[in-house]
């Protein structure tokens, strides 16, 4: 700990689309806490978001130190840590869960009547509490670079999302066919993962540049869509024999392409809701086309440790492609650009590392 110094450089959110790089005091860990020293913070949609509204309802308050998706390595621990050393190198998850509550012993931690946030990863030093260190710090093999690493937070809900396509079911004999909405970050790492086992995935938005990143990551098909909704047609007319898919996710968050997701799978189908709409907006549903047809529809919503798990262990294989996403590196002096650049759509993902300070 002895070279772990008192004050660090950090980006403060204060407002909406306000962002302050100022000094401010790292702490030292308290009994169960750890230091992590940063490598690797990468730039999320949910930071765009919180950039663009100054905050966040349930995660943060400004003015606050804010980023999510972090790896690096432990530069101090405090008393009775004894699961890791300082200089591990570690990814820890922007969320932990109790462990004691009705959720959490089902396995649904994601859910956690108390589950806790942390933030502040476009910082050198990050502040680990108890709880993140006894639940969600995860090691990393030598050979994962910190960059990658840090996207295990949002695969880990693309492998959660995964689970919720009940893939065995669809894919019993063969592949299965799964289009998926949104050709950011999070429906990227859905084409990744998808067609890593082998399943045939169509992927759907309206920017040519993320079709192409989705067919480096393994897309099937692609297809250019109309902002907005009342794409339905289109995208079913590429699935096989044009009767739907098997499964249709939606990773825009827009209320329009649930609806279309909805009528895009074939009889008996599953639409995973994995894109969150704004509050207070709702869709209109086609009861009779859900009840005659089967049709399985799921919320699904943030990740839990084993996903954590699970997707470092991906992470690792050099066949996961997924650094493909990182679009740029900059220092945390250059955080708001970078959020900028992911406005225009410039940048799928920067990784946000160091500092310009020497
Ligand atoms: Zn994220
Ligand atoms: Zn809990």
């Amino acid at each position: 700990m002895a070279s772990l110094p008192k004050t660090m450089v950090g980006a403060i959110l204060t407002g909406p689309e306000q962002i302050d790089i100022r000094e401010v005091n790292v702490g030292r860990p308290d009994a169960g806490e750890l230091i992590l020293a940063v490598h690797a913070a990468t730039t999320c949609g949910t930071d765009v978001k919180v950039f663009k509204r100054g905050g966040h309802p349930r995660m943060l308050k400004v003015p606050t130190l804010f980023g999510h998706e972090m790896a690096g390595t432990i530069a101090a621990i405090g008393d009775g840590v004894t699961a890791f050393k300082e200089g591990d190198a570690v990814v820890v998850a922007n969320s932990a869960p109790c462990g004691v509550c009705d959720y959490c012993n089902r396995g649904r931690e994601n859910l956690c009547e108390d589950l806790l946030y942390l933030n502040g990863a476009f910082a050198e030093y990050v502040h680990v509490p108890a709880r993140f260190v006894a639940h969600n710090t995860h090691a990393i093999p030598a050979n994962l670079a910190f960059g990658k690493a840090a996207l295990a937070e949002p695969l880990a809900c693309v492998l959660h999302g995964m689970d919720a396509c009940e893939l065995p079911r669809y894919a019993q004999t063969s592949s299965a066919e799964v289009i998926v909405f949104g050709g950011g970050p999070i429906g990227l790492l859905f084409v990744a993962a998808l067609a890593k086992e082998g399943h045939h995935v169509i992927l759907a938005d309206p920017n040519q540049s993320r079709l192409e990143a989705g067919e480096a990551l393994g897309a099937s098909k692609t297809v250019i869509i109309n902002r907005g909704g009342g794409q339905a047609d289109v995208v079913r007319a590429l699935t096989d024999g044009g009767h739907g898919a098997w499964i249709a996710v939606d990773a825009t968050g827009v209320p329009e392409v649930w609806v279309d997701a909805i009528k895009t799978v074939r009889p008996g189908g599953l639409i995973n809701l994995f894109g969150g709409c704004a509050p207070g907006t709702s869709i209109p549903l086609d009861t009779h086309l859900v009840h005659y047809n089967e049709l399985t529809i799921k919320g699904v919503y943030h990740h839990h440790p084993n996903a954590m798990r699970r997707a470092i262990e991906l992470l690792s294989k050099s066949s996961f492609q997924a650094e493909l996403m990182l679009s740029a590196e900059m220092p945390i002096e250059r955080t708001e650009e970078a959020l900028r650049a992911m406005i225009r759509k410039d940048a799928l993902k920067v990784v946000i590392t160091g500092t310009e300070r020497t």
